[in-house]
């Protein structure tokens, strides 16, 4: 055991701090351990002890990952265009430039300019989502666990809640309709079945102790067969014939008809809103495509009910958020959604375009002697929205000699970026749905330097 070659911890960092003038002490201390005691590991295992110049080396890199940020950026080819693990809705140009706009000064984010006084930071996205869903009022806060939230406990604390039993469901993250219901102080009344619930089931389970009657749209699953879930406008027929208000939880919801690109629909803020639902709440980073936000659409008594509510001042938005979503909410009323935000580029895209591609990145890594080729492929849209639902893309299939696709995938996560791909059938599978164009060169080369 030759130890003694080792430099003491302060010896090292006195080597290193040359190169790293203003690293505090403690963060250099920490580095230059640790990389002695991986010496201290590979000596005692029958390595050489390492050279002083390959120490000081080794603590600079130390330095270097102990600072880097763990949130970073990575490609997506898992195909599910919005993956609430890989960051929802990735943001538009327009967006981004906004949020770094009114990131970088100051901004009117709660002033008058008109009047030179305090303002409200509510007015930047009212009036778009007034004209964009055809409701009466809207606020915006944190996410739509947060919207549901606040609505359940500044209209129905204390009282009663109606929920079909089929829709009594967990969305995920933890995020259950029950518990959401008594955090708020109200009390779940369940009617129906799980598989069938009637307008009848409500109006029965009326009475002065109910505030209001909720409907949750099933994000992440779906009944199918012998089934039956009322109507929107039904269900808002019966709300109103009692006076009681029927909060419409969309989940996702989206301003545009997904139907046109070959999927089932998903339910449009504008059609609850028509449809009669007196609160309409749903994400901002899910089909919307912006940043993340719980949008609360509807009447205008009831917004302001919520917004009053001294809960609503925690739940609230950041002036970024507000930049970010009123840019995303442009791009909706100029008719430029589908070119501008990125969800929307991603789901549109034909599938044609998506095997010019694959094909392409394909003969690319057969050309460095990767065993690849394009593969037809179904990608989910993810999300809670669309449960179940596919759309027909294509992909780059590598299929790895050792037949150790695990593996392979693991490399591609430790990469730079990191790439996520699905594993099909012992194949590490990269589906282009979720790939953005920009982004093929890098994910070919990362492909290359995993599989080598
Ligand atoms: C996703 C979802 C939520 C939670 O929305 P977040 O924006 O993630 O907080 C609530 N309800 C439904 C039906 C959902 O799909």
């Amino acid at each position: 055991m030759s130890f003694r070659h080792l430099p003491s911890v302060d010896a090292l960092i006195r080597e290193v701090r040359a190169g790293q003038p203003d690293a505090p002490h403690e963060l250099l201390r920490d580095a230059a351990q640790a990389v002695l005691a991986q010496a201290r590991k590979a000596i005692a295992a029958g390595s050489p002890p390492p050279s002083l110049p390959a120490l000081v080396a080794a603590v600079h890199a130390e330095l270097a990952a102990s600072v880097a940020p763990s949130l970073r950026p990575l490609i997506n080819a898992t195909g599910v265009v919005i993956q609430t693990n890989l960051g929802r809705a990735p943001l538009s140009a327009a967006a981004r430039a906004a949020m770094q706009a009114v990131g970088a000064g100051y901004s009117n984010l709660e002033y008058d300019l008109v009047e030179g006084e305090r303002g409200s930071r509510h007015v930047h996205l009212e009036q778009l989502l007034v004209r964009l869903t055809g409701a009466e009022a809207a606020l915006v806060v944190n996410n739509n666990a947060a919207a549901v939230y606040l609505a359940l406990i500044a209209l129905a604390a204390g009282r009663e809640v109606i929920v079909s039993r089929g829709q009594a469901v967990e969305i995920g993250g933890g995020f259950r309709i029950p518990d959401v219901l008594r955090a708020s102080g109200a009390t779940l009344v369940e009617v129906g079945t799980t598989n069938r619930t009637y307008v009848r089931d409500y109006a029965a389970a009326i009475s002065e102790r109910t505030a209001l009657i909720l409907r949750v749209h099933a994000s992440n699953f779906r009944l199918i067969g012998f089934m039956h879930e009322p109507e929107l406008a039904e269900l808002a027929e019966v709300a109103h014939q009692h006076g009681l208000p029927l909060l419409d939880d969309l989940g996702s919801g989206t301003l545009i008809d997904t139907r046109q690109f070959g999927l089932q629909a998903e339910p449009t803020v504008q059609a609850s809103v028509a449809a009669g639902a007196d609160l309409v709440t749903f994400s901002g980073d899910k089909l919307l495509g912006g940043p993340q936000a719980g949008i609360i659409v509807g009447r205008r008594d009831l917004v302001g009910q919520l917004r009053r509510h001294p809960l609503a001042r925690a739940l609230r938005v950041d002036k970024s958020t507000i930049a970010g979503l009123a840019a995303t909410l442009h791009s909706y009323l100029r008719g430029a959604a589908l070119r501008e935000i990125p969800v929307w580029q991603l789901i549109s895209t034909p599938v044609t375009a998506l095997q010019q591609r694959a094909e392409a990145m394909a003969a690319t890594l057969v050309a460095a002697s990767l065993p690849a080729r394009a593969i037809a492929c179904e990608s989910a849209i993810g999300g809670g929205s669309l449960p179940g639902a596919t759309q027909p893309s294509f992909g780059v299939a590598l299929t790895p000699a050792s037949s150790n696709a695990t593996a392979l995938a693991a490399r591609l996560r430790a990469g730079d970026p990191p790439v996520v791909a699905r594993i099909v059938d012992e194949q590490v599978v990269c589906d282009l749905r979720s790939v953005f164009p920009a982004e093929d060169a890098t994910l070919a080369a990362a492909l290359i330097a995993a599989y080598r």
